[in-house]
């Protein structure tokens, strides 16, 4: 176990890595953020910021001396930062993770090899073999890059073979390639978040109903509005998969669900999700407590819903809503409101600058709120264009 009189290190030091630290100051535990980017949020509420290049020998000697468990806030941190970091400390989630996760072709063959269901995929390593690739496994079609995307940047959608045409003109050889992926038709996008510590106990969290507008998260509600045994199924395969990997740490698992009930699984996060920031307010143990409680390799019963909510996320300029007295009148008057401000120094368009969390009695208070903050970010969108 490890204690408070102990320091946690983040690397990266984004809206994820500060809620992880103020889980873990709560509880006593310093934190060190490690994050090259000053602006970068998360080291306002660090005990120690280290904020030089992530390939700085002195930097990171210091970051194995001073703290006594390391994670990450983002996939997309350098490999073999991580594994040298693990000869002298334990990460969570592991290095092997990582390598797995960071690349969507190896996730996908893991998942496939380890018999759990995705939707058909295939590599795509030379942009020139793409249109044929595009042939075999049919359209409508989305091409990933393998490494560093996320909110569906670097994702193209493929509708035909003049478009898979296209596309390989434009696209410039990158080592790691890209991955074609049949389009689920999903009735719904689900996720489950699973802590898991190091003796291998692993709980779930409630299960999110999520709702994407342009490839980015808009939405997000829990618990989803799905029959018990649905939401048990996905527990049990996010337990499944999580013990499959051999993960410590905290994920977060993507599902699409299909018309005929089918499950798919997306990907796995190998660290808190934006779907998730409602446990700050709804659930007993937040994702960033039950990450603290793994990392540390404390007890962790499974978390319980205290409420349902619904996390909105506030993108790009929006934020500039939420810090006038004229939103702020409106806004705050309404029942079960928490307002999140990521003080991220630049605003840019489609950025994820803040979220609002709201707590409600069922399902269709949080609606009818959820409508009241659309529209109040809706008139200041509208105004600016
Ligand atoms: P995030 O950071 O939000 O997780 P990401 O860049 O990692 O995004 P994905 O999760 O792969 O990207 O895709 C973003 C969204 O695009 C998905 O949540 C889903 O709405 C849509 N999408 C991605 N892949 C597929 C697919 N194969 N079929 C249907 N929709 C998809
Ligand atoms: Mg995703």
């Amino acid at each position: 176990m490890i204690l408070s009189d102990q320091a946690i290190g983040v690397l990266g030091g984004g809206q994820l890595g500060t809620f992880l630290s103020i889980a873990a100051k709560q509880m006593g535990y310093r934190i060190t953020v490690w994050d090259p980017d000053p602006g970068a949020p998360a080291h306002a509420w660090a005990d120690t910021r280290i904020e030089n290049a992530f390939d700085d020998a002195e930097a990171l000697f210091s970051f194995i001396h001073d703290n006594a468990v390391i994670t990450y806030e983002w996939e997309n941190i350098p490999l073999d930062l991580v594994a040298s970091i693990e000869k002298k400390r334990p990460v969570r989630p592991g290095s092997a993770i990582l390598k797995q996760l960071q690349n969507r072709i190896r996730e996908k063959d893991f998942l496939s090899t380890q018999g759990f269901p995705v939707t058909p995929y295939l590599p795509v390593l030379d942009p020139t073999t793409l249109p044929a690739a595009a042939e075999r496994l049919g359209f409508p079609l989305i091409c990933k890059t393998a490494t560093a995307g996320y909110d569906g940047i670097g994702q193209w959608r493929l509708t035909n073979a003049k478009a898979a045409a296209a596309l390989r003109a434009k696209l410039k050889n990158r080592e790691s390639g890209w991955i074609l992926e049949k389009v689920a038709d999903f009735s719904k996008e689900l996720s489950v978040i699973v802590a898991r510590n190091a003796a291998g106990a692993a709980v779930t969290y409630p299960v999110a109903e999520n709702t994407h507008e342009d490839g980015i998260l808009r939405l997000s509600q829990i618990p989803a509005k799905i029959p018990v045994v649905l939401s048990d199924r996905i527990a049990s395969l996010g337990k499944k998969v999580i013990t499959a990997l051999e993960g410590t740490g905290l994920f977060c698992i993507e599902f699409f669900l299909l018309k005929d009930e089918t499950l798919l699984i997306n990907e796995i996060a190998p660290r808190p999700h934006n779907s998730g920031h409602g446990t700050m307010e709804a659930c007993d143990i937040s994702q960033y407590a039950g990450q603290v409680r793994a990392l540390c390799n404390l007890p962790l019963p499974p978390p319980h819903l205290l409420s349902p909510a619904m996390t909105i996320n506030v993108l790009g300029d929006e934020i500039s809503v939420l810090r006038t007295e004229a939103a702020l009148k409106k806004l705050l008057v309404i029942p079960g409101l928490h307002i999140y401000d990521y003080r991220k120094k630049e605003i840019k368009a489609r950025r994820k600058m803040g979220h609002i969390t709201l707590t409600g009695p069922d399902s269709a208070a949080l609606l009818a709120r959820a409508r009241q903050v659309r529209d109040l970010l809706d008139d200041v969108s509208k105004n600016n264009s």
